[in-house]
């Protein structure tokens, strides 16, 4: 019997997902059906990838150290991805602040939709907490992201999803140890973390399995759980205005891919494609984090060297979607509540959102909670705030879901540049990736 490639196999689960949730919620009590009954299996998808992530990082980053011939060869690779990731960033947020001038999203929503968005959202307590949390983020000195970067003590930051940058700082300095200690001495423990990084790749291979299931729980439940459809009409052009940008940075990266990498960038897209479906589907780059190391590594070649540091740092420090979202949102919130932004003020975005996407969580919804900050920074009444997001709360999921691809997708572009630009860039380990998973089941 011919084999469904797996990419296939998860877009037929997300399609069926969004029919179920559709006729679901055509059904009395089938919203309930859905929340309690299908969406815990995605639940449980979600948290079985975020089990993987921590092992894999700490297998995969040691495993890159102490593979290196010279030490200064991984501050050259830091450098260089910290500056792309800059750059790029700056590339999106600059692509949504044109698209957002240009079509004017907020000028036409008239004063009757304001208001009823404003009172279904603005009291509700997912904007109430979004604006909450950004005021704790708020009070912090600005060097306090170096010092949130070390951790006092390793096993608490190993056992914690949300603490990823100290993670990799305590690995990077376990790696750069062991290769101080010289080959010999440091050879037990190079074993021990191979071979973990090979089991670890292979859980993911396995959890994967589960993904066509998991995705159809995860998107009926979306759907069921989406606002009221007439709201989602009136802010159709706010949210192409964002969908456009994220299609336009897609294309972006699969250029630089195509000029710089000399890869096909079709190529590229057929190897990342679990992963960005995954990002779509559970709205998290965190989440997603071990289906793209091993999509770059096994079915794109880049090097462990490079990959094992650039996708754990990117998902949680480079974020093009988000950024591009925010400035959109921003300036679509400023142009339906009348608030004038002068060149200045769109130049404050540029930096305050590349910071906020920078100190966004890579879980569903931070991008919203930064917003906050951003807004702020252009002088957005503190007591129209909770107006502000209302406008937008409607359709934050759907446009989560899209801006995590892109999160996804410029953090695997960054590490294939990156990898070229160092001689890092390979072979694919998998040749046939449908073979790949044939040989797990
Ligand atoms: N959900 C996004 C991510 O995980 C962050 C955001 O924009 O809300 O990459």
């Amino acid at each position: 019997m011919r084999k469904i490639a797996l990419h296939w196999q998860i877009l037929i689960g997300m399609l069926l997902g969004l029919i179920f949730g559709f006729v679901m919620t055509n059904i009395s009590g089938g919203r309930d059906f859905v929340v309690n009954w299908i969406n815990p299996f995605g639940t449980i998808f979600v948290k079985m990838l975020k089990l993987i992530a921590i092992p894999l990082i700490l297998a995969s980053l040691i495993k890159g150290i102490s593979d290196l011939k010279d030490i200064s060869k991984f501050r050259d690779i830091g450098l260089r991805t910290i500056a792309i990731y800059v750059v790029t960033t700056v590339c999106a947020i600059t692509i949504g602040l044109l698209l957002v001038n240009v079509v004017q999203p907020g000028d036409g929503i008239s004063e009757e939709t304001i208001a009823k968005l404003t009172d279904t959202y603005a009291g509700d307590t997912g904007v109430q907490s979004k604006i909450a949390e950004a005021g704790r983020q708020k009070e912090s000195g600005p060097l306090q992201f170096l010092v949130d970067m070390v951790p006092d003590n390793a096993f608490n930051a190993l056992s914690n999803n949300s603490l990823m940058l100290q993670v990799i700082f305590f690995t990077i300095l376990f790696g750069i140890a062991m290769l101080l200690i010289g080959e010999k001495n440091a050879k037990p423990l190079k074993d021990f973390f191979d071979s973990l990084n090979d089991v670890v790749l292979k859980m993911v291979d396995l959890i994967m399995l589960t993904a066509p299931v998991a995705v159809f729980a995860l998107l009926a439940n979306v759907v069921v759980t989406s606002g009221d459809p007439d709201l989602l009409v009136a802010l159709l052009k706010y949210s192409l205005t964002v969908i456009v940008g994220l299609m336009l940075m897609i294309v972006f990266y699969l250029i630089v891919v195509g000029v710089y990498t000399r890869k096909n960038p079709f190529w590229f897209l057929t190897q990342i494609s679990p992963a960005q479906l995954l990002a779509f589907s559970t709205s998290s780059s965190a989440a997603t984090l071990p289906v793209t190391m091993e999509r770059v590594e096994e079915h794109i070649g880049v090097d462990k060297e490079v990959s094992s540091f650039v996708l754990p740092v990117g998902a949680t420090i480079n974020m093009d979607g988000t950024s591009l979202y925010q400035g959109v949102a921003a300036v679509f919130i400023a142009q339906a509540l009348a608030f004038d932004l002068t060149l200045a003020d769109q130049l404050t975005i540029v930096l305050t959102a590349l910071l906020a996407s920078i100190g966004s969580a890579a879980v569903p919804g931070a991008g919203m909670v930064m917003l906050v900050i951003v807004l702020e920074s252009i002088g957005f009444p503190a007591d129209r705030l909770a107006i502000g997001l209302a406008l937008i709360f409607a359709v934050d999921r759907p446009l989560d879901m899209c801006r995590t691809v892109v999160n996804v997708t410029g953090d695997a572009t960054v590490s294939m540049i990156v990898a070229k630009s160092v001689g890092k860039l390979g072979k694919p380990h998998v040749k046939d990736w449908d073979e790949h998973y044939q040989e797990v089941k």
